[in-house]
């Protein structure tokens, strides 16, 4: 069976997962696009060589009679409407973090899907698909390290325009590893408490960067994350879980180890879409098959709410100085893994 799949939003991570699906997977075509943008969706297809049609709302994607999945790559306020618009037709939808822009947002999606009686969607968390990530979680389900104490996390991007505001740190950003380091360790957030260090002279008025971002897990875990989005030398994301007996951190990106020039060096990634393009497309392919087998297994609605949840907590410390506490209700049966 040939999947058809609908895109909604085009710009730069539409045009990835197009590509991919169009291109690197397997199972998969993409039948309609549609953007806020007609021209520059037009300009995809065309691009990318789909035979596809475009059209002009996301409704319209949802409801089209031969698309049988849906993608939403639109603009973050966008994605709620359209994956409760998914649900209601009864449409299997593969939605990009964040799930929606706020918890009560997620939490409706949660409820729809789950008056539906079946998954539905996936959010697009690709962290656990990094092989990276899969093998840090390995060595901490071994026991190797003993029990997790503390977890050390940094998230810094060369830099970013003048649309990225300081909630967005959260919202944008952090949301990431809100998602993969209640994965990584099986745990969820009791409180949170976000702190500023010293500005950097490359920000901007509407931008604090770089941020400090302290999180105590439900078993008691203190996790620290610098965000820093404008730190100039790359795309780094970094790991260090601290346990009982030991170590492990985050694997590196491979890369060349260059002798050249009276140095000693490696390369560092500037570009999100090259350091997870394999998480990319695992999380996918796993989607793919998971509509057409029946049963969707990757990151659920309600994993979409608990990361959701706690950046709302984030949100909120970053306008407070003191500790916000952080209260997540218990997973449904309906999402146990
Ligand atoms: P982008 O390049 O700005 O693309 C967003 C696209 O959605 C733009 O073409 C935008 O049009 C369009 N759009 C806005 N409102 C729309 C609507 N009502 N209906 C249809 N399309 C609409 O941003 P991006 O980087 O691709 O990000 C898209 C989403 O993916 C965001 O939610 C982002 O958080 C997420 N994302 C996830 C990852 C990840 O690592 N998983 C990485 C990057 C992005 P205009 O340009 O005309 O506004």
């Amino acid at each position: 069976m040939t999947l058809k799949l609908g895109v909604i939003g085009t710009g730069a991570i539409g045009q990835e997962h197009i590509r991919r699906c169009s291109h690197v997977l397997q199972g998969a075509k993409v039948v309609a696009v549609s953007d806020i943008n007609l021209k520059g969706a037009a300009d995809a297809v065309k691009r990318l060589g789909l035979d596809a049609e475009v059209l002009s709302d996301g409704k319209e994607v949802i409801n089209a009679a031969n698309v049988d999945a849906l993608l939403v790559t639109s603009w973050d306020p966008t994605h709620e409407e359209f994956v409760l618009a998914a649900i209601a037709a009864g449409k299997p939808v593969f939605c990009e973090k964040p799930l929606a822009v706020t918890a009560a947002g997620c939490k409706r999606i949660v409820d729809a899907e789950m008056n539906f009686g079946r998954r539905l969607v996936q959010t697009g968390f690709m962290r656990p698909y990094d092989q990276g990530y899969k093998a840090l979680k390995k060595v901490i389900d071994s026991g190797e390290i003993g029990q997790p104490l503390m977890l050390h996390c940094a998230h810094r991007n060369p830099n970013v325009d003048d649309s990225y505001t300081t909630d967005m740190a959260i919202t944008n950003t952090l949301i990431h590893e809100l998602s993969v380091l209640r994965w990584l360790i099986d745990d969820d957030y009791a409180s949170a408490q976000v702190i500023y260090p010293r500005a950097t002279i490359n920000t901007h008025a509407k931008l604090r960067d770089p941020q400090i971002v302290l999180l105590e897990t439900v078993k008691g875990v203190r996790i620290d994350v610098e965000i820093f989005v404008n730190c100039q030398y790359g795309y780094d994301i970094q790991t260090e879980v601290v346990g009982e007996k030991g170590i492990a951190s985050l694997p590196e990106p491979a890369s060349v180890l260059l002798r050249s020039q009276a140095k000693r060096s490696n390369a560092i990634l500037t570009d999100w879409k090259d350091r997870f393009i394999d998480a990319y497309d695992a999380e996918l392919q796993d989607f793919i098959n998971g509509v057409i087998n029946g049963e969707l297994t990757g990151p659920s609605a309600w994993d979409g709410y608990a990361a959701s949840v706690a950046a709302d907590a984030c949100v909120a410390a970053q306008n407070n100085p003191g500790v916000v506490n952080i209260s997540l209700p218990p997973r449904p049966a309906f999402y146990e893994r």
